[in-house]
């Protein structure tokens, strides 16, 4: 099969200076993707260096032409749309991890161009940040992509997998090498663009591996292997949302998992989380604990991606579950206490499925039914 198309590279002499990427996709490319999974939350964000563009707040408008508007077609509001879900991801303390905001006259400028139909589209910030999309498309679904892919790079993403870790399928934003027939058919950003944004832009030390780490989206994201787990609005952590979770026994644990491409990156990882007895009565333990499984790449497809990835589209769980890191079992009072892991280095691989459980358990101290414990800010982190 033919390769993928040229993207437009001003600067490459550091890996980190990455300025000009694209969403290209050769015609009718194959799918390659082997990956199957049982689990319901597992597969690819791609947390790994940010290109050189990498702007957590951007003002952006609409490049002033009659081109938008083809066939009786208008496609701005399409791209509008899909800058402005960028502002849905939320960061530990409820705050929007970035901020998009259309301007009439200043800012990134979007343009649309008519090119050869296997060019979807092209973002640099060499010189005034600007993106384009390609106007040979009357679908939605295809500006609702190829929009935010193009803005996600200039907030420093590259390219993952086709994959998306929720549940298997829905393409994420950031990925590339696949037909736009692939494209999901909604609007919203999936589980892998909320994590990339946290890992790019969050607030606190470190890189945040996991979407929804400060529970400020509800549940989403977030699964269980047993007992009640319920979103409260008010008095988390260091934001308002946290998890309200009565947990069985001390086997059971909330869980959420990202696949992270790193590539020749070699980094370390830990376990963290905030937590509270959410009543005196109970002897309330908490342990957070990191899990990976390692990731092959199977094959290249000749597309671009930063870091020694290989292909994302097509890569296979090469090993089962091994503890990365954790903590000693730790007690909590009802106030709000921070417990995390030291740092730990795991074996190179091409990437891992990252894992992330909270164990925890609310023994009541007069007998009776385990009780509720709050969980906040609960993620792995890299160095
Ligand atoms: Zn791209």
């Amino acid at each position: 099969m033919a390769g993928i198309l040229r993207t437009r590279r001003r600067l490459s002499a550091r890996r980190r200076a990455r300025v000009a990427l694209s969403l290209a996709v050769m015609t009718g490319a194959a799918d390659g993707s082997l990956y199957t999974s049982t689990e319901s939350s597992a597969a690819p964000a791609y947390p790994q260096d940010p290109n050189n563009c990498n702007d957590s707040s951007i003002m952006w408008r609409f490049e002033t032409n009659s081109g938008w508007t083809k066939n009786g077609v208008d496609r701005r509001p399409w791209v509008r749309a899909a800058i402005n879900t960028l502002d849905d991801a939320r960061d530990y303390n409820g705050s929007p991890l970035v901020s998009v905001t259309e301007h009439a006259s200043i800012g990134v400028e979007v343009q649309v161009k008519d090119k050869p139909m296997n060019q979807y589209g092209s973002a640099e910030c060499v010189s005034g940040a600007s993106f384009w999309v390609n106007g040979n498309y009357t679908s939605s679904k295809f500006y609702w992509h190829v929009a935010r892919h193009e803005m996600m790079h200039l907030m420093g993403a590259e390219h993952g997998g086709n994959i998306d870790s929720k549940n298997g399928d829905n393409p994420p934003t950031m990925m590339t090498c696949k037909d736009w027939s692939t494209f999901r058919s909604v609007n919203t950003l999936a589980q892998d663009d909320a994590a990339y944004l946290n890992w790019l832009h969050s607030g606190r030390d470190y890189r945040q591996l996991h979407a929804n780490y400060g529970w400020e989206q509800g549940t989403s994201y977030w699964g269980k292997t047993a007992g009640a787990l319920s979103y409260k609005s008010s008095g988390g952590s260091l934001g308002p949302g946290y998890a309200a979770w009565q947990a069985p026994t001390g086997n059971d644990y909330l869980y959420q998992t990202v696949a992270v491409h790193t590539g020749d990156d070699n980094e370390s990882y830990r376990a963290i989380t905030a937590a509270k007895s959410l009543s005196p009565d109970y002897k309330t333990a908490v342990r957070p604990a990191l899990y990976r499984r390692n990731i092959a790449h199977q094959s290249s497809n000749s597309c671009e991606y930063a870091d020694g990835v290989g292909n994302p589209n097509d890569y296979s769980v090469t090993s089962g579950w091994v503890l990365v890191a954790q903590p000693s079992s730790t007690v909590v009072g009802t106030g709000w206490t921070g417990v995390q892991s030291a740092f730990s280095n795991p074996a190179n691989a091409m990437g891992y499925e990252m894992q992330v459980r909270i164990y925890g358990v609310a023994v009541p101290n007069s007998g009776g039914a385990t009780g509720y414990i709050g969980i906040d800010n609960s993620r792995g982190d890299g160095t």
